[in-house]
């Protein structure tokens, strides 16, 4: 096999070099069907097994805390930002949004097209670079649900730590931070992620919920569009993407195997610490973009002196095997983003490039 490169991209993303060979060794027949999993009815037992397996599995790493469960969707997050409002925002009601940065404010520009909306909190003013505290928030008594966006995959800010809502219920966009820790599933009404950073290829989104969030969709809705019709019909309405629900539980098996949520939080913050360390230890020639305590496990965003030296930098690390370090275009400067399955060797070998590039040009 050719080597694996350096591979920071921000999703897609890397998969668990195991996993891929796994589903390679797998592909043609698996389980002696004599078939690819793709080319089996995804009414039929063996398909059937794959994807209760899976969202068992996701349920079980979360802790299983009873009364939630798993949906299996397509149209990636994005999606998510309309169904949410169009299943949760009724007649009579206001969805408070946290405006964290580029993905808050999709989600928000969907939200305000199917009902009313307002901002709780926002870190707008400090251009995103912070996550804003939430400690005294109050919510009026009409509020749908609070949605927040527990890891802003372009400015590089993470939550540390989720509001108390009391009885609205707390929803998250996990989409670029889902497994990258433990957290208190009870703490949420619903998390919605698309699969392409933590949890396997693109094309399979995730919702997990409370059972009662899932029951009561607007009788207006048609058929897909209701979380409600995915719920009673197991994310079997229709057909699912099964090749990608096969591959998300061969990663969520892969997770287990790192030592589960716990073990996966410990190897990711070696490799965060790692790369912030040498931003924060080159005396100024590299910047991290966040403010420091808001700063994301997953996605490290850093700036160099100008501009020029960022597309140096760039072009060099091109050349050094290091693929996708260039920020996203809206904010410019770098980005590597070292989701679960980035291996610590990449971040090392990144950390020792950053080095050599500092002497040639400090
Ligand atoms: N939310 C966040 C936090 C994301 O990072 C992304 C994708 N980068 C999205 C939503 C949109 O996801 P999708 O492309 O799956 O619709």
């Amino acid at each position: 096999m050719s080597k694996r490169a350096y591979n920071f991209n921000a999703g897609p993303a890397a998969l668990p070099l195991a996993v891929l060979e796994r589903a390679q060794a797998e592909f043609v027949d698996f389980k002696g069907t004599g078939m690819s999993i793709m080319e089996m009815s995804h009414r039929g037992k063996v398909y059937e097994e794959v994807h209760n397996e899976a969202a068992s599995r996701l349920l079980n790493l979360l802790g299983n805390p009873g009364g939630y469960k798993v949906l299996f969707l397509q149209g990636g997050a994005t999606t998510q930002f309309a169904m949410l409002p169009m299943n949760l925002l009724t007649e009579g009601k206001k969805a408070g949004y946290v405006k964290t940065g580029s993905w808050a404010n999709k989600a928000i520009k969907e939200a305000k097209l199917i009902g009313e909306t307002f901002v709780a909190a926002s870190s707008e003013e400090d251009k995103y670079m912070s996550i804003p505290d939430l400690g005294n928030l109050v919510l009026p008594e009409n509020t749908a649900y609070l949605h927040v966006t527990s890891n802003e995959t372009i400015e590089g800010t993470q939550f540390q730590s989720f509001p108390d809502t009391g009885s609205v219920p707390l929803v998250a966009d996990m989409s670029s931070d889902i497994l990258c820790r433990p957290f208190d599933l009870t703490q949420f009404g619903l998390i919605y992620a698309g699969a392409q950073k933590n949890l396997g290829p693109s094309g399979v989104t995730v919702v997990i919920a409370r059972e009662e969030l899932l029951q009561n969709s607007p009788a207006h809705l048609p058929s897909y569009f209701r979380y409600d019709t995915h719920a009673e019909n197991n994310s079997l309405y229709n057909t699912p993407p099964s090749f990608g629900i096969y591959m998300v539980n061969e990663v969520l098996k892969w997770i287990e195997e790192q030592g589960a949520l716990e073990g996966i939080e410990a190897k990711n913050r070696e490799k965060a610490n790692l790369l912030y360390q040498a931003i924060d230890n080159s005396g100024g020639f590299y910047r991290g973009a966040a403010k420091a305590s808001d700063r994301s496990l997953m996605n490290v965003t850093f700036r160099l002196t100008s501009e020029e030296l960022e597309k140096q930098f760039i072009k060099q690390s091109e050349q050094e095997g290091f693929v996708g370090l260039k920020g996203h275009r809206s904010v410019g400067g770098l980005r590597a983003s070292i989701y679960n399955a980035v291996p610590y060797d990449s971040v090392k070998a990144l950390v020792d490039f950053m080095g050599e590039f500092q002497k040639a040009n400090g």
